[in-house]
């Protein structure tokens, strides 16, 4: 299947998945904006071996590693665009609460009371 050639063992893209992945990135100084398709609010989408993929997660197993099962790959900068690997993060979901609350984003009680559903919108990692 030419489709597992899209990224190694180790989750690295290669070849022309690779080549396609890095001409959808504007590199600043500062972020890497995305300028592919956006998938959600904000984040880029790609697609590997079919599968709809968020483009800063593709960025982070490319460039840094793996992501454990059911951590969130976040933002420093609060770009959901920006797949630049220096500017990512692994968290849980309560860090990316904390997160947040710590850059002033919502109150923090407001964000405990709040509905899962709720909750949702305001969560800046995927
Ligand atoms: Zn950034």
């Amino acid at each position: 299947m030419k489709a597992r050639h899209k990224r190694d063992d180790n989750g690295r893209l290669i070849g022309g998945a690779l080549t396609v992945f890095m001409s959808r990135i504007n590199k600043t100084d500062g972020c890497w904006y995305w300028t592919g398709r956006e998938r959600t609010k904000g984040y880029g989408g790609f697609t590997i071996s079919n599968k709809e993929c968020l483009a800063h997660r593709v960025s982070y197993e490319h460039f840094v590693g793996p992501i454990a099962t059911g951590l969130f790959v976040c933002h420093r900068c609060d770009t959901p665009g920006c797949v630049n690997p220096a500017h990512l993060f692994l968290g849980t979901n309560s860090d990316n609460i904390n997160d947040m609350y710590a850059k002033g984003r919502y109150p923090l009680q407001r964000l405990r009371d709040m509905p899962r559903d709720e909750k949702k919108r305001f969560v800046t990692c995927a």
